[in-house]
């Protein structure tokens, strides 16, 4: 089982009680985080550097490093560490939103943040990281007709690679909000994968072929003590949660409660993705 780590902002939180400030983490603790994993022999890798071993091509010790939205605050926070550790990551950038803030979230009430613009995103992927597409708009795709949903997936790749002059490999599902039809829109794209808000740690090789468009993963958040963080990694804990059966695919994950992430509700289940 490879653990595909989940991270939207890596910045102080904002002040009880804020909707979804779960979902920021003090550079402090991402820092601990990250240095736990090279402790530990882990390499941390972008989602294009680990599908070989997603796919059982390669063995080692690796963790998939992952961003939601593009915040500002990872180049500015996150990406010194990742550097200083020698680990890559992806980032899912929203193409029509550069340079602009979360405005998806600050209608419920959470403060605005600023998402990267085209040069720092430029400034990310010069630095060796990844760049993989999050939507044109961070649209809800089960609310979306299916013109917009398939131009949502497929423009936002052709742009975000005319910005880069290089391939975006990798896509996110806002909200975690997809279903079968969605996910083979996205491989007919022509990326390589996609993850989801799915709880799990990924299994090693996909039963089959659409399960690429569907990869779990395991959400750290602000509350996430550093031991909760190793047992996220290293044991079922976070696997109890489901990706695997019949369930894994055509359903967004339901909310579900754990106890790393009350008191702040779990809003990485039920809303921001
Ligand atoms: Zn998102």
């Amino acid at each position: 089982m490879i653990p595909i780590l989940t991270y939207h902002q890596i910045a102080t939180p904002p002040a009880s009680p804020s909707p979804f400030r779960s979902l920021s983490v003090p550079v402090t603790h991402f820092e601990s985080q990250m240095a736990w994993l090279y402790r530990l022999g882990y390499q941390g890798l972008s989602m294009s550097e680990l599908m070989p071993y997603l796919r059982g091509d390669k063995t080692g010790r690796v963790v998939g490093i992952t961003f939601d939205d593009g915040y500002l605050n990872n180049l500015t926070q996150a990406l010194p560490v990742l550097t200083r550790m020698g680990f890559t990551s992806t980032v899912y950038a929203v193409s029509q939103m550069l340079g602009q803030s979360n405005a998806w979230d600050q209608a419920i009430g959470v403060p605005k943040s600023d998402l990267m613009n085209a040069s720092e995103l430029q400034t990310w992927a010069r630095a060796g990281q990844e760049v993989g597409s999050h939507t044109r708009h961070h649209v809800r795709l089960l609310q979306s007709s299916d013109v917009v949903a398939r131009e949502e997936i497929g423009r936002s790749k052709a742009e975000l690679e005319d910005l880069l002059g290089q391939a975006v490999t990798q896509f996110c599902y806002p909200y975690g909000e997809f279903n079968a039809t969605h996910q083979s829109w996205v491989e007919e794209a022509g990326y390589a994968a996609a993850t989801t808000t799915v709880r799990s740690r990924q299994r090693i090789g996909a039963r089959e072929p659409m399960e690429w468009f569907a990869l779990a993963r395991v959400p750290v958040v602000r509350s996430t003590h550093w031991t909760q963080f190793l047992l996220k990694i290293l044991t079922r804990h976070e696997d109890r949660h489901g990706a695997h059966g019949a369930h894994w695919a055509l359903r967004p994950q339901s909310p579900d409660q754990s106890p790393d992430q009350a008191p702040d509700q779990a809003p990485d289940q039920v809303g921001s993705a």
